[in-house]
This record gives structure tokens, C-alpha cells and sequence, in this order.
């Protein structure tokens, strides 16, 4: 079984602060916020990085990006902004090996690169 700590949120054995849950995905505050709403959009279905997620499951990952529009949008952020992003691998920063979606908002954020 994978286990990473998204796994042991997933399993509710490790607390956090869940804003969102459906038979696909689970949605919860970053620990470590980088944004005023930094919200962590994770799928029930394992996958380690984007590398290993084939064509035949997009539907994960379309999945993650909806439900993040829709709970930006609730929470007001459709027209102010905001970002969506997925980290894979080292350079990227990745650290947690289970594919999540960052979702980012509630202030202008700054351009991102190097
Ligand atoms: P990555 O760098 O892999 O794209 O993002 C992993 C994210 O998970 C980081 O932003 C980090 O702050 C967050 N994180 C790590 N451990 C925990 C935890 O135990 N609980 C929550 N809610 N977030 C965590």
C-alpha cells in the first residue's frame, strides 16, 4: 500500500484541516502555506508523479483542476485569480511522492521561474 502522508490524511491518520472530499479526490490546507489559500488537491488513485500518470487516466487529473476551479471560485478567487500547480520530481521541488495540485490564491502572487 502506498503511504506516503497524503496516504495517512487520506486514511485519517494523520490530521488536516479538509476542505473538500468526494469518492475521487480529497482536498486539504497546505501545511506550509505559500498564499493566502493554499490548498492541496490530492486523488484517491496512486500515482507517484505526473510521469506515471497515462493517457487513459487524464480524467485524474482533469478531475483535480475542476474541482480546484470550483473551490476557487466558492471561495470568490474566479475573477481576482489564481494558480493551479503540480511539482514533478526533484528540480520541480516535489516531496511529497503522491500527485497533488497546489492550489494558490487570496493575493497577487509573484512570478515564478529560477
Ligand atoms: P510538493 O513540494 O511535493 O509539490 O508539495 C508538498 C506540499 O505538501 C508542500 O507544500 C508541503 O507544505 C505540504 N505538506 C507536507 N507535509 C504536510 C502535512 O503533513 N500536512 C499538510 N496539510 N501538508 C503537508
Amino acid at each position: 500500500m502506498p503511504d506516503t502522508i497524503f496516504h495517512r490524511i487520506m486514511r485519517r491518520e494523520l490530521p488536516a484541516d479538509i476542505v473538500y472530499e468526494d469518492e475521487h479526490l480529497i482536498a486539504f490546507r497546505d501545511i506550509a502555506p505559500q498564499a493566502p489559500v493554499h490548498v492541496l488537491f490530492v486523488p484517491k488513485r496512486d500515482f507517484a508523479t505526473l510521469n506515471d500518470v497515462p493517457e487513459e487516466e487524464a480524467l485524474v487529473l482533469g478531475r483535480l483542476m475542476t474541482a480546484a476551479a470550483r473551490y476557487a471560485k466558492a471561495q470568490g478567487f474566479a475573477e481576482s485569480g489564481y494558480r493551479l500547480v503540480m511539482n514533478c520530481n526533484a528540480d520541480a521541488g516535489q516531496t511529497v511522492y503522491q500527485i497533488h495540485l497546489h492550489l494558490l490564491a487570496g493575493a497577487p502572487l509573484g512570478r515564478f521561474g529560477t
